[in-house]
C-alpha cells in the first residue's frame, strides 16, 4: 500500500511534466527603428515561441543599429558623414541593400530614391519645419541616385557629388521583416505575421483560413471599423504607405514624409498606396512609387510585374486596383459558359 502510494506521488512530478504543453498564438509589440514592430505566431510550445518573437526583435535592433540614419555611430550614417569625401567601407548586408535599393530606383523611373534625403533632412515633421524653396533649389541636384559609385570587391559606396545623403527608411522596415520571417522559419514556425511600421509579411495561413489584411482609411487610420479594404492573404508580404504616417498640415496643404525626388516636395498623387508581393523588401521598395509618378503610372508598372498587386486611395478617395484584385470583367454577350472548353478546330 504505502509502495503503491509513494509509487503515485512519485508518478505526479513526471505527469505534470510531461503533460502536453498547449500550443497556442503568442504576440508581442515593441518599439524599435523609430516605429512598432509586431509579430504574431502559432506556436506548438508558447515558450519557444516566445524565444523566437525575442530572436526578431534582436534583430530588427541588430539592423537599426546598422541602417539608422537618426544614430550617428550607424555604419549608415558614415556614409553619410565620409561618402562625399572618399569611399566608405560597409559591411557586406548593408552594401547589398543599398545596391538594391538603386535597382527599385531603376524600376520605379527614380520615384523610390535613397538620396532624396539629401533634400530630405531639410523636413522635420514633428517640428513642423520644411525647407524654404531657395534651399531646395540649393539640395535638390545631390539627389539622384545614379551619382552612388559602388565597389563591389571592397563593399565600399562613394558619393559622385557634394550634399548627397542616403536614408534607408523607405526599405530597411521591409527588410527587416523578411530577416524577421527568416528567422521564424528557420525556428520551424509555419504560421506567423511580422509588421514594422507599414510593413508587414505573413508566414503560412492563418491556420486553415488565410489573414486577413486592411487597409486603413487615410482620414481614420487608427479606426479598425473603418478601413478601405480588406484583403485575404497567405504566404506573402504587404506594404502600406501613406500620407498620414509622419505629417504636419499648414494652409490647408499636408507635409509629409514620402518626398518627390524630383521636386523636393511631398509627394501628393495619392493618399495611400498598398502593395502585395512575395518580399517586405519588394513591397517596401515599391510602395512610395504612386505618390510620386501617379497612380495610372504605378499600375502600369505594378501590373508588368506578375508576383505583384497594389490598391490605391486617390486624393479624392477613389480606389484603384491593380489586375490581379480587380473582379473579373463581365462575360460578353453570346460567350461560351464558364464551363465548357472552347470548341477545339
Ligand atoms: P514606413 O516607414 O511606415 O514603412 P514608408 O514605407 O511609406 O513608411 O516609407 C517612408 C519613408 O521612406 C520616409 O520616412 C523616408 O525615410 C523614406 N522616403 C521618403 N521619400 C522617399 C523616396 N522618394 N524614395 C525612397 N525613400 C523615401
Ligand atoms: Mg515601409
Amino acid at each position: 500500500m504505502r509502495t503503491w502510494a509513494a509509487g503515485v506521488l512519485g508518478l505526479v512530478p513526471l505527469a505534470l511534466a510531461m503533460a502536453p504543453v498547449r500550443a497556442a498564438w503568442v504576440d508581442r509589440t515593441e518599439a524599435i527603428m523609430g516605429t512598432r514592430v509586431y509579430v504574431q505566431l502559432w506556436a506548438d510550445d508558447p515558450e519557444k515561441g516566445n524565444a523566437a518573437i525575442t530572436a526578431v526583435m534582436d534583430e530588427m535592433r541588430r539592423l537599426d543599429n546598422l541602417m539608422s540614419h537618426y544614430k550617428p555611430d550607424s555604419q549608415l550614417s558614415q556614409i553619410n558623414q565620409g561618402a562625399a569625401a572618399g569611399p566608405v567601407q560597409v559591411d557586406p548586408e548593408l552594401f547589398d541593400l543599398i545596391k538594391l535599393s538603386t535597382h527599385f530606383s531603376e524600376i520605379t523611373e527614380g520615384a523610390f530614391d535613397i538620396t532624396y534625403a539629401s533634400v530630405g533632412y531639410l523636413y522635420n515633421y514633428p517640428l513642423h519645419v520644411r525647407p524654404t524653396e531657395e534651399q531646395i533649389r540649393t539640395a535638390l541636384p545631390a539627389v539622384n541616385w545614379r551619382n552612388l559609385e559602388f565597389d563591389a570587391t571592397h563593399h565600399t559606396i562613394r558619393f559622385g557629388r557634394p550634399g548627397m545623403r542616403i536614408d534607408l527608411g523607405g526599405i530597411a522596415k521591409g527588410y527587416a521583416v523578411d530577416r524577421g520571417v527568416a528567422i521564424l522559419k528557420a525556428r520551424g514556425i509555419q504560421h506567423a505575421l511580422v509588421t514594422a511600421g507599414g510593413d508587414s509579411r505573413l508566414l503560412g495561413d492563418h491556420r486553415g483560413r488565410p489573414w486577413l489584411v486592411s487597409i486603413a482609411h487615410p482620414d481614420d487610420p487608427h479606426n479598425p471599423e473603418k478601413v478601405v479594404t480588406r484583403i485575404p492573404l497567405s504566404d506573402a508580404a504587404v506594404s502600406t504607405s501613406g500620407d498620414y504616417e509622419r505629417y504636419f498640415d499648414e494652409d490647408g496643404v499636408r507635409y509629409h514624409h514620402i518626398i518627390d525626388p524630383h521636386t523636393g516636395h511631398p509627394a501628393n498623387k495619392v493618399r495611400s498606396a498598398t502593395v502585395i508581393g512575395p518580399t517586405a523588401t519588394q513591397t517596401d521598395g515599391l510602395s512610395k512609387t504612386a505618390f510620386v509618378l501617379g497612380p495610372e503610372k504605378a499600375l502600369e508598372i505594378i501590373n508588368r510585374m506578375p508576383d505583384f498587386d497594389a490598391v490605391f486611395v486617390t486624393p479624392t478617395g477613389r480606389l484603384l486596383y491593380s489586375k490581379g484584385l480587380r473582379p473579373p470583367a463581365p462575360r460578353p454577350p453570346g460567350a461560351p459558359p464558364p464551363d465548357k472548353p472552347p470548341a477545339a478546330h
